[in-house]
């Protein structure tokens, strides 16, 4: 008799959508979908992260060949990432025009956080293993969770950048972040939207690196996610930020341009933006505040 598999964030029997196979060693995975809060989840997700989260994984020649992060950290005021750098500055100066104490959790090698920092705001980062290594060498603040413990109801404004989809317990690790922020800070928060694919998960490119992507979320997935761990969810204005944010999910999913350009400014990126997120949704996540 198969035992149903319960939804991490609502606790309903999911049932199964299909496989997806894998690019490090042709692992087939399985991926269950949750009826009730549309959660999808990698149901034999890997274990070995020193293995998944190496040097190759951060030069984009690992799990997910769409990222290159030692390229840009190399290149950290050219690269096409810059725009999304820009935009997650400009939400937390919209949140904290005063400014506040930023925490960039799942910072990977740390280029957000260099980048804040030659802008004078008060910024660290939180990895793990061989990013956090490689990001310690160069020089920005990177602390691991537990190094974390003495910064309790420490943080004003936490990032977690496309981070969600590689987590296993999005609730449990919500529920950990929410212990360093204040009373009344922001969680802002980035990953793919998975509602417009649902009919066709598979389909949907964040779903075709399953060894290091596992978990999928609609708006309201996240909307749950964030009200189990003591936030309140709340819904960002598009427009303060998100432009920017967009317009290097464009250009990274084209693949055409590595560097910002002046040429690349001038095209119209409002009309752009605007068609992407109507497509995508990607602005419709919410946001967090800490409760
Ligand atoms: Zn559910």
């Amino acid at each position: 008799m198969n035992v149903a598999i319960l939804c991490p964030v609502c606790s309903h029997a999911t049932h199964f959508i299909g496989f997806q196979n894998g690019r490090l060693d042709g692992r087939r995975f399985h991926v269950n979908g949750c009826p009730s809060c549309h959660y999808a989840f990698v149901v034999n997700y890997r274990h070995d992260y020193s293995t998944i989260y190496d040097d190759d994984y951060y030069a984009g020649q690992g799990a997910d060949p769409s990222v290159d992060y030692l390229h840009e950290i190399r290149h950290l005021e050219s690269t096409i990432r810059v725009y999304e750098w820009e935009g997650l500055c400009k939400i937390f100066k919209d949140f904290f025009p005063e400014g506040g104490r930023w925490l960039d959790y799942g910072c990977g090698l740390a280029g957000l956080v260099e980048y804040a920092q030659h802008r004078g705001h008060s910024i660290i980062g939180c990895e793990y293993g061989w990013a956090a290594s490689a990001a310690k060498q160069r020089g920005p603040l990177i602390l691991s969770e537990d190094e974390l413990a003495e910064h309790r109801e420490a943080f004003d404004f936490v990032t977690l950048v496309e981070v969600l989809e590689h987590v296993a317990d999005p609730i449990d690790l919500l529920r950990r972040i929410r212990t360093l922020m204040k009373p009344g800070g922001v969680l802002f928060l980035t990953t793919g939207n998975a509602q417009p694919w649902r009919s066709n998960l598979l389909k949907w490119s964040y779903t075709r690196c399953p060894d290091v992507h596992i978990s999928f979320y609609e708006p309201q997935t996240v909307k749950l996610c964030l009200q189990a761990s003591g936030f309140q969810a709340q819904t960002l204005n598009y427009g303060v930020g998100m432009e920017s944010i967009i317009k290097f999910k464009i250009l990274k999913n084209m693949r055409w341009f590595k560097y910002r350009s002046r040429y690349l400014d001038a095209l119209p990126w409002s009309c752009f933006c605007r068609w992407a997120d109507m497509r995508y949704q990607v602005s419709l996540h919410p946001y967090g505040v800490a409760l």
